[in-house]
């Protein structure tokens, strides 16, 4: 099975806005046990930012873009050293790859990317893909991860697209602020209404929030690819989701 993985920034760090090594860890360990039973693994991990605002011992995530780009160039580095001494424990290489829309939206860097990334899961890489944030200015970005693994998912036709986030998945309503607030195991149609329980976008350290998620489970939804969304701090709930047993929130995929 080959599939996306998406862990966004809130889920990497600590309320402190430091790494939180413990889920990382425990994630590359996931994925390095995945892959050995023999799946395809494609990261798309956020934490650029956030972990450059912390390395830069920045008061708060920044609002300028030359900051904010400035805060991606040192954290990115930081991301990917980490990811490589974790994966490394676990006998895996990683690969970094950095996108902007502009490079999914030409054929020809679209092709290149494609080729790219194939070239790596047959030489037994674990590619982790960010937004190239020291470059991408609002024309030219795809904006948050979630939508940036959707495109992922679907360009590198995956079987399966995992967001892990900090809910435990899409429930009736903001569980934040109502107690009868259910969670949805499955979702076959996404509806307006969906959208409107979704609420707003997330936390002081990431981008996204659920309506991006949905915008995510969509695009995969309509391509026939099922998509998860879990509570990413206990990363082993991934055996779960590929054992197809009940966890999260899962979006079937629509079959042709
Ligand atoms: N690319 C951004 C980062 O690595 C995060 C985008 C998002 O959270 O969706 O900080």
């Amino acid at each position: 099975m080959r599939v996306v993985v998406k862990v966004g920034s809130s889920t990497l760090s600590h309320a402190t806005g430091k790494i939180n090594l413990r889920i990382m860890d425990s994630l590359c360990r996931v994925l390095s046990d995945i892959k050995n039973a023999g799946n395809e693994v494609i990261l798309v991990s956020s934490g650029a930012i956030a972990m450059g605002v912390s390395k830069l011992a920045l008061p708060c995530r920044p609002s300028d873009i030359p900051t904010k780009q400035a805060a991606a160039a040192v954290g990115q580095c930081e991301l990917m050293y980490t990811y490589d001494k974790f994966f490394g424990e676990y006998n895996q290489t990683v690969a970094q790859i950095l996108l902007t829309a502009e490079d999914v939206e030409s054929d020809e860097r679209r092709n290149h990317f494609h080729n790219t990334l194939e070239r790596l899961i047959t030489l037994g890489a674990v590619p982790v893909i960010n937004e190239n944030d020291t470059i991408a200015t609002k024309e030219i970005a795809v904006g948050d991860n979630d939508t940036l693994a959707a495109i992922v998912a679907v360009s590198s036709g995956a079987d399966l697209l995992v967001l892990l986030t900090d809910t435990d998945g899409l429930y009736t309503c903001d569980p934040r602020r109502d107690s009868g607030a259910k969670l949805l195991p499955l979702v076959e149609e996404i509806t307006p209404e969906l959208y409107a329980a979704a609420g707003g976008s997330g936390t002081a350290l990431g981008t996204g929030g659920m309506s991006t998620k949905l915008c995510a489970a969509d695009m995969c939804m309509k391509n026939g690819i099922d998509t998860v969304i879990a509570r990413g701090s206990q990363p082993a709930v991934l055996y779960d989701i590929l054992e197809g047993k009940g966890a999260g929130t899962r979006f079937k995929g629509k079959k042709a």
